[in-house]
């Protein structure tokens, strides 16, 4: 297996045996034959100008290295200038981007190549990207299932191949579950690690900014990238730059991984994945590796937790969206109000007017006390048991989705199991934890998580099983 599908493509540009013209143009043909509804706009022209300035480049002596000439898909959540930015909404449809994304700016600044505004849930608000007006991204290896979601479009492009890597966006399992049901790489990293700035905020203490490619080793190429301090996000974290190149292909004797035990026992857990998941413990203890089984919060309450934040946050967030500050407007109307009524009653989709109207109620007097405050302390809770139990284990696994990928249409009918559909990826986001979603013997991907700012360490231990297993 390659160890690096980046590295092998500039391999090739360098001895010229492509051109990078050659390589953006048979990328956006893939885009365009795929029947995947993956991508909501194409980035032909540009791409293609920048692509002939690398060709130059090269044809002058120039070395590509890093991730120079490669192309990238965005999801429809970051602003990139000059393109239409819509978050797959229609309140958006004719939104343009003002400015670029910091984490954006900065892959394009190291030379990558931004190809297509990827199809995902409408403000990152889903699990199957159903919630998307340019439609359902279908699943890379069935078209009758979903993608998965909110970054359904980014997964399916990097599984066809037709995206070296794409930026998704993670706020509760956006990138980490759509990486299971198409069986890529998925890492959202720790909290904070990447600039925020640019991206639609969703869940503000829980949005992060991530990549999904096919190689561990691109996964930590592009995250060295768009890591780092920024300004224009408080929140942003100084980090040291991974050595990708010392990435041992051994998996170390006596690492100590945790396994929660609710999450194995959860009585919605898929037996395929269960199955799968402890063949995968197995297959590692033989290589030396310590199971230690931990306590843990249920996957309800996690989920309710998660949603109560979430929806808070998100209403709050999404006001500014009212047709007056940001969104197209209905117009003619009689009064104020009708206007915001008809801009925003228009604009969003169900689901994200359900989130908006649970977010305003959690908020409400009489209910904050009750339901936000709890759920902030419930919060607490769940990051003193993550402090605790990284003091015992290096890192913990879990399935990444209880469920295979539902058939498109299904999970519309039914928003609660969709909701408890993430229970495996919400816990880990309210800790602000890095997780990467891997492609090990586990259908739908097995979650690799380590405490706060050890980004590095989940690399290396997923490098070595990428190698070894
Ligand atoms: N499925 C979760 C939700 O709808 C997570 C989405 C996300 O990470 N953007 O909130």
């Amino acid at each position: 297996m390659s160890q690096s599908i980046i590295q092998d493509i500039q391999n090739k540009l360098n001895e010229k045996k492509i051109s990078c013209v050659q390589l953006v143009r048979e990328k956006i043909a893939a885009l365009q034959s795929s029947t995947k509804n993956a991508n909501n706009l194409i980035l032909d022209e540009q791409a293609l100008e920048q692509a002939k300035i690398w060709d130059e480049k090269i044809a002058s002596g120039h070395i590509l290295s890093g991730i120079e000439g490669i192309p990238f898909g965005v999801k429809d959540v970051y602003l990139l200038k000059g393109t239409i930015s819509t978050a797959s909404s229609n309140i958006l449809k004719n939104y343009k981007s003002p400015y670029t994304a910091t984490a954006i700016q900065k892959l394009i600044d190291a030379g990558a190549i931004p190809i297509c505004k990827e199809n995902c849930d409408q403000f990152g608000h889903g699990s199957t990207n159903e919630n998307s007006v340019f439609g359902v991204a279908k699943n890379a290896h069935n078209d009758d299932k979903v993608a998965g979601g909110s970054s359904g479009g980014s997964a399916v492009n990097v599984a066809e191949g037709n995206t070296v890597f794409s930026i998704g966006g993670d706020t509760g399992g956006s990138i980490r579950q759509p990486a299971g049901y198409n069986k890529v790489y998925g890492l959202k990293p720790t909290y904070g690690r990447v600039s925020r700035y640019g991206l639609m905020a969703y869940t503000s203490s829980s949005d992060c900014v991530g990549p999904f490619a096919n190689t561990v080793k691109d996964i930590a190429t592009t995250l060295n990238v768009m890591s780092g301090k920024d300004g224009k996000d408080q929140t942003t974290l100084t980090s040291t730059p991974i050595d990708v190149e010392s990435f041992d292909s051994k998996i170390k004797a006596g690492t100590k991984i945790g396994v929660y035990k609710s999450f194995i026992d959860h009585p919605s857990l898929e037996s395929k994945i269960k199955t799968d998941f402890n063949s995968l413990i197995e297959k590692l203890k033989e290589k030396g590796v310590e199971i230690k089984e931990l306590d843990f919060f249920d996957g309800d309450t996690l989920t309710a937790t998660y949603y109560i934040i979430a929806l808070a946050e998100t209403a709050s967030n999404l006001s500014r969206i009212d047709g007056i500050a940001f969104g197209n407007r209905a117009m003619d109307k009689e009064n104020l109000a009708l206007t915001y009524l008809d801009t925003r009653g228009e604009g969003f989709s169900q689901e994200t007017k359900r989130r908006i109207i649970a977010g305003n109620q959690v908020l409400s007097v009489g209910y904050s006390e009750e339901i936000y405050k709890k759920a902030l302390e419930v919060r607490k809770g769940i990051e003193a048991k993550f402090a605790k139990d990284f003091e015992e284990v290096d890192f913990v696994l879990s399935p990444t989705s209880p469920l295979l990928p539902p058939t498109i249409g299904e999970s519309l009918k039914d928003p609660l199991t969709m909701y408890l559909s993430d229970m495996y990826t919400v816990g880990f986001s309210l800790g602000g934890l890095p997780t990467l979603s891997a492609p090990f013997v586990v259908e739908n991907n097995v979650q690799i998580t380590a405490a706060k700012e050890k980004d590095e360490e989940i690399l290396r231990f997923a490098y070595a099983i990428e190698q070894s297993l």
